[in-house]
């Protein structure tokens, strides 16, 4: 078996020295900070309240709303209004930078509807994440912006979770249908690639290594895949992650690491998924998640979302959130968590 090799951008000579002097500006920044554990080295803002797809999980929208009421945003703002929503993001993320934030997420809604503000935010800052649903192509951006498409399993899985409307079916692309299809082609299409990030529930762990070989064969400018768990509000809910699942899961990932390689998953180092999925590292409180103390979450107002983006109700103990493992392996001076986040800081 083949192990498998991550896209990597372009660049030339004097772009990877300029951006690497970048990182590892940006990296020292953050370790100074970090001596002082309650500083925020990130944030979270949801640079709009529109959204093209129908997730029925999501923790935007009320659950009755459908992708043409999504689309208006929940602002349900008149189209001659919507430049005041641009101002107010971008004198947020102006706020960000003045108190020394250095690395911001952008979600939403679909971070894809607000290509302004998108190109405005990698002006401002050096690390973009940018977390989309994919199906809506982001326009050309700068090398430090960093894209990551949210998948939840294999096409027909997927279509049916992150389009029960069916506003994608008539799409195709290589043998795909519907979100799927229109997701890969625009990765596939894309300038830089991407990383997948998926987040799997205990009921259809059994779909995991499908999910993998699928993204594998059919992502060209696939960059790496990223392993999470949904995180949910009532301990009784089906998709609670016990300790069992959780363990399950993690060992999924390393027989995946094993069959593809460990570049297949920058995001789930050894040391990552150990703070993820083994029960003496479970967080019971905010107070103990690196991301709740570390990272200011905000809304489309620029009001805080709560502990995090998951919103005061999201229970710690289910939680299998990544940038949490990320950044406890940072804290913990892992050398291989540490190159893979170099590697993947590089845009
Ligand atoms: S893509 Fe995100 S914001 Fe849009 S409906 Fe799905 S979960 Fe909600
Ligand atoms: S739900 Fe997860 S990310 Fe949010 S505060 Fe709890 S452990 Fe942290």
């Amino acid at each position: 078996m083949q192990k498998f090799k991550p896209y990597i951008p372009e660049y030339s000579p004097l772009d990877f020295t300029f951006r690497s002097a970048t990182i590892g500006q940006t990296i020292l920044q953050t370790m100074v900070s970090s001596i002082n554990q309650t500083a925020k080295i990130g944030a979270s803002v949801e640079i709009t309240d529109r959204c093209n797809a129908g997730c029925n999980y999501c923790y935007v929208y009320p659950k009755d709303w459908n992708q043409e009421q999504r689309l208006q945003g929940y602002t349900q703002t008149p189209p001659d209004k919507k430049s005041e929503g641009y101002d107010r993001i971008i004198g947020i993320l102006q706020q960000l930078k003045d108190e020394g934030i250095l690395h911001v997420t952008l979600v939403g809604g679909e971070p894809a509807l607000a290509p302004k503000i998108l190109k405005k935010a990698v002006e401002m800052f050096p690390i973009v994440w940018i977390v989309t649903n994919g199906s809506i192509s982001l326009p050309k951006l700068k090398d430090n912006a960093i894209v990551f498409v949210s998948i939840d399993g294999p096409p027909d899985y997927h279509n049916a979770a992150r389009d029960p409307q069916n506003f994608f079916a008539n799409f195709k692309y290589r043998g795909l249908e519907g979100i799927s299809a229109k997701i890969v082609k625009n990765i596939n299409e894309s300038h830089r690639g991407a990383y997948v990030h998926c987040t799997f529930t205990p009921s259809h762990l059994d779909r995991f290594d499908e999910t993998i070989s699928w993204l594998v064969k059919d992502i060209k400018k696939l960059r790496g895949i990223v392993i999470s768990g949904a995180t949910v509000k009532d301990l009784s809910d089906p998709n609670a992650f016990t300790h069992e699942s959780k363990l399950r899961l993690g060992s999924l990932v390393e027989r995946s690491a094993i069959k593809y390689g460990w570049d297949l998953f920058p995001f789930n180092t050894p040391q990552i998924n150990q703070y993820l999925f083994d029960p003496k590292h479970e967080i019971k409180y905010s107070s103990q998640c690196a991301v709740s103390q570390r990272v200011k979450s905000l809304d489309y107002f620029g009001q805080s979302t709560g502990k995090c983006v998951l919103r005061n109700e999201s229970i710690c103990e289910t939680c299998i959130c990544n940038s949490n493992g990320l950044m406890r392996s940072l804290e913990a001076f892992d050398t291989q968590t540490m190159m893979q986040q170099f590697l993947s800081l590089l845009g």
